[in-house]
């Protein structure tokens, strides 16, 4: 089936209308009409090949939400009509140790990721498919990788869950976030507005660090019980030992060990953002017996309880609505920290592109 998209056609080039080859759905298989994708900055990374080995043509989007339209003969968890969403990843081999405890984004053979990466031929990566993303009016999906949204969250609002809110969903949860517990929220862009959203919801006293002054007011709305501009370099004295968990979602260069300065003994640092290395100096750690860890999105089953939590809590994303068209400004802005708080694309508008 044809289908409109939007592509990079090679690294750094500004994306462009395209078409993409959709299957029709296989036995165990259901096809999504998209009705709105995230912008992460994940795709900027991979759309510019900041990190390596990009694949181009590239449809980028990992946070698609959409109806089923159709479902193949053996499906039994989805109908037509239900209002679904897909993440990160579209398929992994599914019999490794990882798969099996339900974390598929480790997969020990590589998980298929929903853009710039591979299908699978027979449980395994084939080279010779690779997969296209949400900016894209519709996508062929296995049953067991789709996520249900739970009714109640505006489906705008709820695409960057799929990325984001998983993002920062599961290392609160999996390094034990309390009630009480103090933490930082470091980038004040789309999954550090999702992490404080959700470490409120978990009871977590919550402070942004951002390089951003004109995001104060915003960070407060959001429900963070404080806010420190990092440019004023007196934060990194002033508020040392503090923390008891940081989450860094800087998309671009820093110094780790000047966050690092600010955790409490035995604190942990989570790095969920990917910018360009930099070294972390072993005083940074040892001193106070310091952890510094790193996590990467959440596995199907995470994914749906993170759904489920948001939906009972009544977090969902700060949105930017845009057409298509607008993609290569959104991108321009994300760079610039310039995004309140996701980019979110209106699919609607790729019929009029295409
Ligand atoms: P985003 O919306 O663009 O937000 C990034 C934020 O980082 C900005 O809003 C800004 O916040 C801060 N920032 C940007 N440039 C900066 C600079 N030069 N110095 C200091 N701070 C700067 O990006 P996102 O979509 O949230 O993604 C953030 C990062 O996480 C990206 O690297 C992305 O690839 C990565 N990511 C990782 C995973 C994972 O599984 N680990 C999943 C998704 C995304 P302030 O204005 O508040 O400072
Ligand atoms: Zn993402």
């Amino acid at each position: 089936m044809k289908t409109p998209a939007y592509a990079a056609p090679a690294a750094k080039a500004p994306l462009a209308p395209f078409t993409v080859e959709r299957r029709e759905p296989g036995a165990h298989e259901v096809l999504i009409d998209i009705k709105y994708c995230g912008v992460c900055h994940s795709d900027i990374h991979q759309a510019r090949d900041e990190w390596g080995g990009s694949i181009f043509p590239m449809v980028p989007g990992h946070e698609i939400v959409g109806v089923v339209a159709k479902v193949g003969n053996a499906v039994s968890r989805w109908n037509a009509g239900d209002v679904v969403g897909v993440g990160c990843f579209v398929d992994s081999c599914r019999h490794c140790e990882a798969c099996r405890a339900g974390e598929e984004q480790f997969c020990s053979e590589g998980m298929s990721v929903t853009y710039n990466g591979y299908e699978r031929s027979g449980g395994k990566l084939d080279r010779s498919r690779p997969t296209y993303g949400g900016y894209s009016t519709r996508i062929t999906v296995d049953e067991n990788y789709v996520l249900r949204i739970p009714a109640g969250i505006p489906l705008d609002r709820a695409a960057p869950l799929l990325c984001a809110g998983i993002t920062t969903y599961s290392p609160l949860r999996h390094f034990g976030v309390e009630a009480g517990d103090k933490i930082a929220v470091v980038g004040l862009g789309g999954l550090g507005h999702m992490a404080v959203k959700i470490a409120k919801a978990m009871g977590a006293h919550v402070t942004v660090l951002s390089h951003s002054e004109s995001k104060r007011d915003d960070a407060r709305r959001l429900g963070a019980d404080d806010f420190l501009v990092t440019k004023d370099e007196t934060v990194f004295t002033q508020h040392a030992g503090r923390f008891d968990f940081i989450l860094d979602t800087i998309s671009a260069q820093h110094d780790y060990n000047a966050y690092l300065g600010l955790l409490r003994r035995d604190g942990t640092m989570v790095l969920v953002g990917v910018p360009d290395p930099t070294p972390v100096h072993a005083f940074s750690l040892i001193g106070g017996r310091k952890r510094l860890a790193g996590s990467l999105i959440g596995g199907i089953r995470e994914t749906q309880e993170m759904l489920d939590f948001c939906a009972a809590h009544g977090v969902a994303s700060d949105i930017e609505l845009i057409p298509i068209q607008q993609i290569n400004q959104a991108y321009e802005r994300m760079i610039k920290g310039d995004v309140r708080y996701r980019f979110v694309i209106d699919i609607a508008s790729l019929g009029k592109a295409a």
